[in-house]
This record gives structure tokens, sequence and C-alpha cells, in this order.
């Protein structure tokens, strides 16, 4: 499978599943472009050993996916975009009675309100090249809901549902528009959840990734990076040209309780 002479856009990729997510794409021959809100020389440094490690050509963009113009602007700097994949995201957790406003509105936006503003953009680039992939992560939390997540549930509920607009209204194109929802992958994002989740219930480590992260992965395996850049690349292959407006699960079972 090769993805030689494609471009890709990730974002959120200076770090945890976008930063795996680029480099099986890399690695499957595609160049790449990274984004972060920051622009940091460590940030560019990755784009330049991702280049040397696959020999694709990659750049670091920095572009605040809170915003929704920064969003917009990712993509015509960029140029040309094949691929798009919308990945960046944060979390925050708390009642909903308590859930500070700041958290939900910036939770909106760049888990969901980005992907609306990096498509709109996308879209008429793919349409000139003749083919393109949105491939949206959203999350088991897409499918399904844990308490004090609301904000999350939300947007990852929403860009589930923007994934099935966008695929009909691309479906008499090569393009297509798809979900993928990981379970619990083991990311920056999550280990910030592990030292509240330990004072909270008193536990160890190890009993909060076993007794309450992976509580509802039946596998009770965390996914990895390397699993969800393949199946990213699985959706840019000749094999997924006619899935469009679904999920993939990528949870060990979490949706199948
Ligand atoms: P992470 O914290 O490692 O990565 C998040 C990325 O988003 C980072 O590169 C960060 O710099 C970027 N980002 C945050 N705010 C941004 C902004 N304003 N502008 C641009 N970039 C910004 O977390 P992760 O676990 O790799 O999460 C990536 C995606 O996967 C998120 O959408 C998350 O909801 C989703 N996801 C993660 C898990 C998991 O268990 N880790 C499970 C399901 C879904």
């Amino acid at each position: 499978m090769s993805l030689a002479g494609k471009t890709a856009v990730i974002t959120g990729s200076n770090s945890g599943i976008g930063l795996g997510v680029a480099h099986e794409l890399a690695k499957a021959g595609a160049n790449v472009v990274l984004n972060s809100f920051t622009d940091r020389d460590e940030d560019h440094k990755l784009a330049e050993d991702m280049a040397k490690e696959h020999g694709v050509s990659a750049r670091y963009i920095k572009a605040d996916m809170s915003k929704g113009d920064e969003c917009r602007a990712l993509i015509e700097k960029a140029g040309v975009c094949d691929i798009l994949v919308n990945n960046a995201g944060i979390q925050h957790v708390a009642a909903i009675d308590e859930f500070p406003v700041e958290k939900w509105d910036a939770i909106i936006a760049i888990n969901l309100s980005s992907a609306f503003h990096t498509t709109a953009a996308a879209l008429p680039v793919m349409r000139k090249a003749g083919w393109g992939r949105v491939v949206n992560i959203a999350s088991a939390h897409g499918l399904t809901a844990s308490p004090y997540k609301s904000a999350y549930v939300s947007a990852k509920h929403g860009i589930v549902g923007m994934t099935k607009t966008v695929a009909l209204e691309t479906a008499r194109e090569p393009i297509t528009a798809n979900a993928i929802c990981p379970g619990y992958v083991l990311t920056p994002l999550v280990e910030a959840q592990i030292p509240d989740t330990m004072e909270k219930y008193g536990m160890e480590r190890d009993e909060v990734i076993e007794k309450v992260l992976l509580e509802r992965q039946p596998s009770k395996q965390f996914a990895t990076v390397e699993e969800l850049g393949g199946t990213v690349v699985f959706l840019c292959s000749p094999a997924a040209d006619q899935i469009t407006g679904t999920t993939i699960s990528v949870d060990g079972g979490w949706t199948a309780l």
C-alpha cells in the first residue's frame, strides 16, 4: 500500500495519536503536515526527523485549532491536502453543574468546530485534486457516554454526526469521510487523568489503569497509536473506496458491551 504523492494534514500531531498517525502515513509514503498551537524548535524537529526516517516531505505548521480562522489558514498554508485527519482534542472531567464554561467552549471548539473549519477548507482542495480522504478521530465516547465528560461526549457524538453529513455531501465524488472511535490509548491526554483518579479513589497507578481506565475495555489492553495509524492508512487504501460515513471502533470490545 503506497500513499506516495499524497499529502496528509494531521491536526494536533506533535504528540500522542496524531503523531502516531502521521508516522504511519509517512511510513506508507505520504508527505505529512504536522500541527499544533505551539511553535517550538522541537515541533519543527519532529517534522525534520519524520522526513529523514521515512524519506517523505514533512512540515510543521502552527495553528490554534480553537480558532476557526487558524484552522482554515492551516489548510491554505499546507497548499495540498489529499488526506485530512482531524485529531486535535482536549479533555476536561467535571460534573455538568460544575463544568467550567470556558472548558466547555474550548472542548467544543477544538474537538468539534475545528473539524468543521478544516473540512470546509479542505474539500475544495480535494475536489481539485480529484481524490480525498477525511478521517475524524472521534472516540468510543462518540458512540457511548460516561459521566463527568459532558463536553467531550457532546463533541465526539457531534463529530460522528458531521462525518455522516460530509460523507453524504461527497458521496458521488472520489472522496470519503469516516470516523475512527478509539477506546483508551495511553497518550499524554490519558496520562493526565491518572493522578486525579488515583487521589479520588485512593488507588495505585496500576489499579487505576485496570479498574477505572480499562474497566469498559474488555481486552484489558490499551489501543496503540500504531494501530490507529494503521486504521487511517487502511481508510486511505483502495479497499476502503466504498467505506464512507461510518465509524470504525478500535476499542478492544468496549462498544460491544
Ligand atoms: P494528546 O494530548 O497526546 O494529543 C492531543 C493533540 O492535540 C496534541 O498534539 C496537542 O498539541 C493538540 N492540541 C490540543 N489543543 C490544540 C489546539 N488548540 N490547537 C492545535 N492542536 C491542539 O492526546 P491524544 O490522546 O493523542 O488525543 C488525540 C485525539 O484522540 C483527541 O481528539 C482525543 O479526543 C482522541 N482520543 C483519544 C483517546 C485516548 O485514549 N488517548 C481515546 C479516544 C479518542
